[in-house]
């Protein structure tokens, strides 16, 4: 089978590898569309996140759907044929924090397209079947892909406890800053700030319900946040993009005894915030590290009708250049909401 392998910074090479073999409670999927996500560029680029460090050749992507080919023993939920959704970490499910509803920080999680485990820019997977999400027939291969990121802003969202009649920030309007929109939507805030350098995310966020959108370019959209709150600030303020003047804006734009949700992978380790303003104003800072049963909850919404994200997909490509593909995303070329991957 066909497989992406990145061999070097900035350099991926399509190469043969041995089709996974599956084992005992697995399923084997035939990957179709895998999503390239931040964290896919940040290893493209840099070659880690953080202390995950890939060495050697090494498979990314992490968001993807596809079709089940063959089932292993024990398995009877699924069928070949079926069309799934694929959940990228494989917790251990014994561990404290597993038991107690938080596979998403397992210590032995196995997250697909980070070092060591190989990701889904492959033709094939072979996961436990607990990994695979059936998809209902209204639910199409992308918005598969598109629960995966979408559920961060679920969980994101649910984590801040964001309630109705609440005012709501969001600094950055990646397909995760449009993921916490749709869902502070849904959960009934009253209104909600977004910004972006970009203008087709601008012009998304406005479609998908933002009250007020703003360049951070022009202007200070703090002060424009003020202004529009009465001087009070707003209830959530989320930092969706991973830099720290989003941070410092999110703390800014925070009410009294209001709540930051630290969502985007910093590039950095250390983040200086202005201390005072948080302190004087008691504000909850929540990371949050991507989701635990969002995916689920987020395909059960599309299939229901309640939020349209098919149109977050603007690019795709196939598996050949899946390279030009991590690039564009990388320098926000042309508008890129979500660039999908064709396998
Ligand atoms: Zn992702
Ligand atoms: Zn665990």
């Amino acid at each position: 089978m066909k497989a992406a392998f990145l061999i070097g910074k900035e350099q991926i090479e399509i190469q043969d590898a041995a089709q996974p073999v599956v084992g005992n409670g697995e399923a084997l999927v035939r990957v179709k569309k895998v999503g390239i996500c931040g964290s896919d560029v940040h290893y493209f680029k840099k070659g880690r996140i953080g202390e995950q460090i890939v060495s050697g050749s090494f498979i990314l992507g992490h968001e993807a759907a596809g079709e089940v080919v063959e089932t292993g023993p024990n398995v009877k939920d699924f069928t070949v044929g079926q069309k799934v959704a694929i959940e990228p970490g494989i917790s251990c499910g014994k561990c404290e924090v597993c038991l107690t509803g938080k596979p998403n920080l397992c210590t032995s999680v196995k997250f697909l397209g980070t070092p060591p485990t190989s990701g889904a820019f492959q033709e094939f997977l072979a996961m436990p079947a607990a990994n695979f999400i059936p998809l209902p027939d209204n639910v199409s291969l992308e918005e598969g892909v598109l629960s995966e990121p979408l559920g961060i802003g679920l969980y994101a969202v649910n984590l801040i406890r964001v309630s109705p009649g609440d005012s709501v920030a969001i600094f950055g309007c990646g397909p995760i800053g449009l993921a916490i929109l749709f869902f502070a939507k849904l959960a009934g805030a009253a209104s909600i700030f977004a910004t972006d350098l970009i203008p087709e995310r601008r012009a998304y966020a406005k479609q998908a319900g933002a009250d007020y959108v703003f360049d951070p370019k022009k202007g200070n959209p703090v002060k424009e946040i003020l202004d529009l709150t009465e001087g009070r600030g707003v209830h959530s303020a989320f930092e969706a993009a991973g830099q720290k003047e989003t941070l410092v804006q999110a703390i800014d734009s925070a009410s009294m005894a209001g709540k930051v949700g630290m969502v985007g992978i910093p590039a950095e380790d250390c983040w200086q915030f202005p201390s005072f303003g948080a302190r004087r104003k008691e504000l909850a800072l929540l990371n949050v590290r991507r989701s635990a049963f969002a995916a689920e909850k987020v395909i059960r919404l599309i299939a229901a009708g309640k939020i349209n994200a098919k149109d977050m997909v603007t690019h795709n490509f196939p598996l050949e250049r899946v390279s030009e593909g991590l690039q564009l995303v990388a320098d926000y070329r042309e508008g890129v909401i979500k660039a999908i991957v064709d396998i």
